[in-house]
């Protein structure tokens, strides 16, 4: 007999000793090994100064659960853990703390000194959020743990880089990118959230020369004023045909500008005048490309304004917008304001509305690599769960511009181009420390770094050690899948795909499986400001890991959203416990130390229908699990423990256990040990820690449910004929209970029992049911009810009718009125099956299945209602 389980679950003294073993004993740490098939998942690796959020502990216990089911299934199950360097996330972190406490800024130190105090804040918050995965059970393997700048990462950050400078699919190049005037730092456009902004358009009149005709533009940003090179009319606009070629005097400047004809521009829209700024707006940028106009660049890297807006030089944008304005309207050339409310991007990181803005930056040509991305998808190499959820992905690739990979930021891997001042020679490599070719000059580094979306679209192949050809990479590549949030998939995943078939030439994931977020109980997003956030950890500290992990994969569904409440977690606990309770019980009745199959030739009714329900059990969560369905599992899987085995099939095996000379007490025990073991492993995925020590203190073999077989489902344990009959009493016991329940009889109560069947042999023997859990003295089982007294109640479920005498005990007239809304009740429930069957479109539309039991219920409940019609007039001669 295995050691004893304490009385009650205390969850902080089992996690740690439990964790801390599985990790000595290298369960999670798998080796390459051919004759068995591997399963690889790549952790989204958390952002390096973060801490785990609910997000996380969302994320996180999905893979787990996975991961370790896999493992049990006899996969070759790796999860690779790491962290994300986040470089513009971190840099802004340590930038504040510094201002904070050293009222410093990054410029006050310099490049190297901020850097290393980066690292060390990475040293010590990068430990952080790994301890907090360990607290939530994650088996991953440790001892590959990455980081996105570690060697191995930045090699191949180095490697691809080149690599696709070389192909010409990296470039630098000026062109419109977003500016954060506050991170000061250009953005991808993945990096600008749109919000809808109440605006102006600004009706601006600009005079044309030497006349005074003049043109009327619209804008809802005037300050770029000053970064007009043109204004453009359509050419087949008959309002403008004539100005075309004409100078305008370009307000507040000195300055002169040509309209030009251009079919970009909208007849429709506006004035039908519009006025070109290459250098503030994409569309604009393309203009100026195919007029050869200049490209004016009128905003500091701040916002402020340069000396192209004369008087208003080093004002803010929005301090140079208002007094322009006063000015233009003082000069007579506002024509109007309209009110507008537009889409303003604004940065992910700091919220700041961002600038569109010429800039010389580096950039990923998109196109090639964006096709096989799409197409893989399209052939589903990859296939995301659920499926809707390509469209996102398509939308975006479909739909992309070229990738702004060059960041002003001082955290992050360095670009690896090198320039030469001297004689401006410039040179991409993976060497550090350039020399100059042409005049043997040392060479300086770009000073910038590259967005750090760039390293993290390598992680599924540059934590197996690409670009070097590692045994891990070629055993555990491409990985299995990838376990992520619906509001990364621009970010990261498309990334990841391009990455991984341009550079491995293999999908880097079979599935991405997408999930929701998790908001507050009343279905608002976790934030900071509104102060809702759940920490894990707090939950984790009252809980335990277990019921944290349960609530959340309680009522998940592949990419939808869920709510989390304590009250969820309180449930998950007192599921835990119920286990807990059970499986204490079940072992202090074991006198066999040895784990077996039941004999089938040795089983008892009851035995044979838990077995069935197990092995039903089985097929299910296995398959859902397959299907990534994993609320669905841990539904069924509660509903089998809480109802199934701990309510019903203990209660019905205790005559059995407590009756030790009972020849068939044996098998009791070794169905219920059988039973709850299996049950366990099932269930170990979700719950690992209380699976794993209730399971050691059971009769078991191996030396850890984590390693022990998936179980699976058993022919010669599959009774559905038997299992059927079991549900028929269970059903006659049930609704002797609640009768019993309702009219408020207490259970000491005992009365006696006449059950009136074509089944008697299964009541006969289940008499002892009916003494133990339906409060019965004696229990006759008779053919049919001409001997059955007058003055009784009846029950009448499928399959038999009770009749208990109830004397002095029962109230007349309520039996009465119970019998009649029952009668209701049935006459309802038959009239809206005679519905559903005339209803032509339904027996012609649904499967001949259903039609066929909605058959049959209807003759069940006809049935049913002649005997409550029997009792009810035999009960009414009774009353009168
Ligand atoms: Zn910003
Ligand atoms: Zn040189």
């Amino acid at each position: 007999m295995s050691n004893e389980i304490n009385k009650t679950y205390n969850p902080k003294e089992v996690e740690e000793r439990l964790y801390n073993t599985w990790v000595e004993k290298g369960y999670f740490t798998p080796t390459p090994d051919k004759t068995k098939e591997p399963f690889t998942i790549v952790i989204p690796p958390p952002n390096v100064t973060g801490q785990l959020h609910m997000g996380h502990a969302l994320d996180e216990t999905l893979q787990d659960i996975l991961i370790r089911y896999k493992r049990m299934a006899g996969f070759n199950a790796l999860w690779i853990p790491g962290t994300d360097h986040a470089g513009i996330a971190t840099q802004i972190k340590v930038e504040e703390v510094l201002r904070k406490e050293e009222g410093k800024t990054r410029y006050d130190l310099g490049r190297e000194k901020f850097v290393e105090k980066v690292w060390e804040w990475k040293k010590h918050y990068g430990d952080r959020i790994i301890n907090q995965l360990k607290k939530l059970g994650s088996s991953c393997d440790w001892t590959r743990e990455r980081f996105t700048m570690d060697e191995g990462c930045s090699k191949a950050v180095k490697e691809v880089f080149v690599n696709l400078y070389k192909k010409g699919l990296i470039y630098q190049g000026s062109r419109i990118i977003n500016w954060c005037p506050r991170c000061i730092t250009a953005l991808s456009d993945a990096e600008v959230e749109h919000a809808e902004q109440a605006g102006h358009f600004w009706h601006i009149k600009y005079p044309v020369k030497g006349s005074d005709e003049f043109v009327v533009i619209a804008t809802t940003r005037p300050e770029t004023l000053f970064g007009d090179t043109a204004v453009a009319v359509n050419p087949e606009d008959e309002r403008y045909k004539d100005i075309i070629g004409k100078t305008l005097l370009l307000p507040l400047t000195d300055r002169e500008i040509p309209v030009i004809a251009d079919a970009y521009v909208d007849k429709e829209f506006g004035t039908g005048c519009v006025k070109i700024t290459p250098a503030h707006d994409p569309n604009d940028f393309e203009v100026g490309l195919r007029h050869d106009l200049a490209q004016i660049k009128v905003l500091n890297d701040d916002a402020t304004m340069n000396h192209y807006a004369g008087k208003y030089e080093g004002m803010d944008r929005y301090e140079c917008r208002k007094q322009m304005i006063k000015d233009l309207d003082e000069m007579g050339l506002l024509v109007k304001v309209e009110d507008h409310s537009h889409n303003v991007g604004q940065c992910y990181r700091c919220g700041t509305t961002v600038e569109p803005i010429i800039s010389k930056q580096w950039f990923v040509k998109m196109n090639s690599l964006a096709q096989p991305a799409i197409d893989a998808v399209k052939k589903k190499d990859t296939e995301f769960v659920p499926e809707h959820f390509e469209k996102v992905y398509f939308h975006w690739l479909e739909n992309i511009r070229d990738w702004c990979i060059s960041r002003q930021l001082w955290w992050g891997h360095r670009i690896p181009a090198f320039y030469c001042d001297d004689c401006g020679e410039m040179v991409v490599t993976k060497e550090d420390g350039a020399v100059c070719s042409k005049c043997g000059k040392p060479m300086r580094q770009d000073p910038d770094t590259l967005d750090t979306w760039f390293s993290s679209a390598l992680w599924p192949f540059s934590t197996l050690g690409w670009p070097d050809k590692t045994e891990d990479l070629s055993y555990f590549y491409p990985t299995s899948v990838l376990v992520t949030g619906y509001d990364i998939i621009p970010f990261w995943v498309m990334r990841m795909m391009f990455s991984g078939i341009e550079h491995t030439g293999e999908v880097p994931f079979k599935y991405v499986f997408i999930h929701g977020l998790v908001r507050d109980a009343q279905g608002r997003k976790m934030s900071k400001s509104l102060g809702n956030g759940v920490d894990p950890l707090e939950v984790i500290d009252e809980f335990g890991a277990d019921a944290l992990r349960f609530t959340l994969a309680t009522g998940n569904s592949p990419g939808n959203d869920m709510r989390f409440s304590t009250e969820r977690v309180t449930a998950s606990r007192n599921f835990a416990n119920k286990i807990w309770n059970a499986s204490r019980f079940v072992q202090m009745n074991l006198t066999i130390d040895e784990l077996c199959v039941p004999a089938a030739s040795e089983l008892a009714l009851e035995d044979k229908w838990i077995l069935d329900k197990l092995n039903r059990l089985v097929s299910e969560v296995t398959e859902n699990l397959d299907k990534f369905e994993l609320g669905v599992a841990v539904a069924k899987l509660y509903d089998f423990i809480w109802d199934e085995f701990c309510d019903w099939y203990i209660e019905l095996v205790k005559p059995r256990l407590y009756d030790t000379e009972n020849p068939t007490n044996k098998t009791a025990q070794q169905v219920l040990s059988y039973v709850l073991s299996n049950t366990l492993k099932l269930l170990h995925p979700f719950m690992p820690f209380i699976t794993e020590e209730i399971w050691l203190s059971l009769p078991h073999e191996g030396e850890s449910i984590v390693i022990a077989n998936w179980p699976t489902a058993d022919d010669a344990l599959s009774f559905p004929a038997e299992a059927a009959q079991m549900e028929m009493m269970k059903g006659a016991l049930k609704a002797v209970r609640n009768k019993r329940a309702e009219m408020n009889i207490p259970p000491s109560k005992k009365a006696a029992m006449f059950i009136v069947t074509d089944h008697t042999e299964l009541f006969q023997n289940g008499a002892v049911f009916f003494q133990k859990l339906a409060s019965a003295s004696d229990v006759t089982v008779l053919k049919d009810k001409s001997t059955v007294g007058e003055n009784t109640v009846a029950v009448i479920v499928d399959g038999a009718q009770i009749y208990i005498p109830l004397g002095e005990l029962v109230d007349f007239e309520k039996e009465l009125k119970r019998l009649e809304e029952e009668k209701k009740h049935l006459l309802g429930e038959i009239k809206r099956v005679e519905g559903k069957l005339s209803n032509k479109g339904f027996v012609d539309k649904a499967p001949a299945r259903v039609v066929e039991e909605e058959k049959a219920k209807g003759e069940k409940y006809r049935e049913m209602l002649q005997k409550v019609e029997e009792s009810l007039s035999a009960f009414q001669k009774e009353a009168n």
